[in-house]
């Protein structure tokens, strides 16, 4: 193929005009974005030689070398993995098949930092060479494709990139990086390590960079010829809890999720038994953007035996735990586990069984705990991922009730972290049901004339006010045998919490306006149902209730919103 000349996609167009003139600081992130990409390259061809062992051609080592040249200021970066072809180069290294793109600009142009760390949560890392270099050239060959039928693909990271045909023997891709102006800082061995050593450490291939030697002659430092490792290549969750650091554990979690805050907590354990696996499992400190994507890819990586099989194994996680970070690696899966298989197997189930029982432990550990530190961090939890936890009430029947217990409300004793134990230990002498109410926010809540009554026996109402609470009561109905009644439904019977006076008023009250009611019965014809007399109003003369058993005013409203 000749040289070919294409343009960019739009989206690619103004990631990377966003790339060159606002991502400065952390730019160094840019080695990460590329060892990451060699790395998952490395883990490609690893899998897909599992059922073609001819990709490795004669080539069986898998690993990353860094190096630069001063003279000509560039900086490579190659790896021995699966390449790409001239097809995939020009797919791949020009448009993006991800989501996100938007929310990634618009947190670019709104984020006062300009952070280019987050480049990577995104999906577009490769883009991000791009703050460092003012030229990009990848040389690639797919492996199993023959030598002569390698690509280069060169741009300068404006509208437009060339491809063309090159012969080149070795499998794998070279990412050469042409330095802006400015920009020698990472023409150095020292600058370049220990940006390795921050971001890429736990990578499990090596990392290889050239030996350096002083020079007493020249008096300056010299490449040699030999190349050595660079970072740890250490699966830190292999080795054992008492030798690794609370900062280890917090730069490993940093590396997986691209997380720039350490996490909330952590769970790190060797199960034995049935299925042999060891997790270790994360959970962050703050919601990512893209938490509201129930499709998105899962953030546990799954391994066997160190080696890496899979990225976004959702068959790991509960839906409603997709926030969790971490890693699975099991020593009894098969290597070559697909998708498929994952979805059926026994041992993935045991695996996720465990794994989730184990987060939820995670979370009442700091829910229950005494520890004021620990509490204020289940409050913070709770307002990023409270609402995502809530689906697991109705999509987790075995765990139904330890979930039940980690949800927290607001009520009409207090604005937030109300647990329905909370609500239990405080009912009243005589209260059998706990009483709510759902609302589309809490100023609507508070204000509902439903609640009169109630504020005036003292008695707490639960307030629900976000939007999965409505769906959620659909699998709910009771709590340690106490069934859970919303006071804008029906007729409320209030039971022992009446005194027998009060019945009798109220019996009296229907009896004395029966002919106002059929009155206004008529007068609402089509309207209204029925129209009763109510002892659950202090102040406001009328309120509106749905039929017990209907779907709730607030529902009905959510769903014409909708447009059902
Ligand atoms: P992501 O890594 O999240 O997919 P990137 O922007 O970093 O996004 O990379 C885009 C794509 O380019 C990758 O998905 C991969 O297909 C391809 N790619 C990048 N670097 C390499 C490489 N070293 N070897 C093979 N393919 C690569
Ligand atoms: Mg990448």
């Amino acid at each position: 193929m000749d040289k070919q000349t294409h343009s960019f996609q739009a989206e690619v167009k103004q990631i990377l005009h966003l790339v060159t003139h606002s991502l400065y600081s952390n730019k160094e992130i840019f080695l990460r974005e590329l060892v990451s990409n060699a790395s998952d390259a490395c883990d490609k061809l690893r899998f897909e030689a599992l059922d073609n062992a001819a990709l490795f051609e004669d080539q069986p080592t898998l690993e990353i070398r860094v190096s630069f040249d001063a003279d000509a200021r560039t900086v490579t970066i190659s790896d021995t993995g699966i390449g790409l072809s001239a097809e995939e180069a020009i797919a791949h290294l020009g448009t993006i098949a991800k989501s996100g793109t938007r929310e990634f600009m618009a947190r670019l142009e709104g984020d006062q930092k300009k952070d280019a760390n987050l480049i990577g949560q995104f999906g577009v890392g490769f883009y991000s060479g791009f703050i460092v270099a003012d030229r990009i050239t990848v040389e690639s060959r797919r492996a199993g494709l023959p030598a002569d039928q390698g690509v280069r693909w060169t741009s300068e990271g404006t509208g437009d990139f060339e491809v063309e045909t090159i012969t080149k023997p070795g499998r794998g891709t070279n990412v050469i990086l042409h330095l802006r102006e400015g920009e020698d800082e990472f023409l150095k061995t020292w600058r370049l390590k220990s940006v390795i050593s921050k971001y890429s450490d736990h990578i499990s291939l090596p990392i290889l960079m050239r030996k350096e030697e002083w020079d007493a002659d020249k008096a300056e430092q010299v490449l040699k010829d030999e190349w050595e490792p660079v970072n740890k290549a250490s699966a830190l969750w292999t080795r054992s809890k008492s030798d690794i650091t609370q900062d280890e554990y917090d730069s490993f979690y940093k590396q997986i999720s691209y997380d720039t805050e350490a996490p909330l907590a952590f769970t790190h354990n060797r199960v034995e038994g049935r299925s042999e696996y060891t997790q270790l499992l994360y959970i962050p400190a703050k919601a990512p953007f893209d938490l509201w994507n129930r499709d998105k890819r899962g953030g546990v990586k799954l391994y066997v035996k160190r080696v890496f099989i899979m990225d976004d194994a959702e068959a790991l996680m509960p839906v409603y735990l997709r926030f969790v970070k971490g890693v699975i690696d099991s020593a009894d899966l098969p290597l070559n586990v697909s998708r498929e298989l994952l979805q059926e197997s026994r041992d993935v189930k045991a695996i996720r069984e465990g794994s989730t029982k184990r987060v939820l432990s995670m979370l009442e550990a700091l829910a229950n705990s005494e520890d004021v530190s620990d509490k204020d961090k289940y409050a913070r939890f709770w307002k990023d991922f409270g609402q995502v936890l809530k689906e697991g009430v109705g999509e987790d029947a075995t765990n139904q009730e330890r979930l039940v217990k980690l949800l927290r409300f607001a009520s009409t004793h207090a604005d937030e972290g109300v647990s329905f134990q909370d609500y239990v230990s405080r009912m009243k002498e005589g209260q059998e049901v706990i009483y709510y109410i759902t609302a589309d926010s809490l100023a609507a809540a508070k204000n509902s004339p439903q609640l009169e009554v109630f504020r005036k026996k003292d008695i707490e109402v639960m307030l629900l006010v976000d939007r999965v609470d409505e769906w959620m009561l659909s699998h709910l109905y009771e709590f340690e045998g106490k069934s859970l009644q919303s006071v804008a439904k029906g007729s409320v019977d209030l039971g022992q919490l009446q005194d027998e006076e009060e019945k009798k008023k109220a019996e009296e009250a229907a009896e004395a306006f029966k002919p106002m009611l059929e009155k206004l019965k008529s007068a609402l014809e089509g309207k209204a149902k029925d129209v009763r007399v109510t002892t659950r109003l202090v102040d406001s003369p009328a309120c509106i209730v749905v039929e017990e058993g209907d779907i709730s005013g607030h529902l009905a409203r959510m769903l014409k919103q909708a447009g059902q």
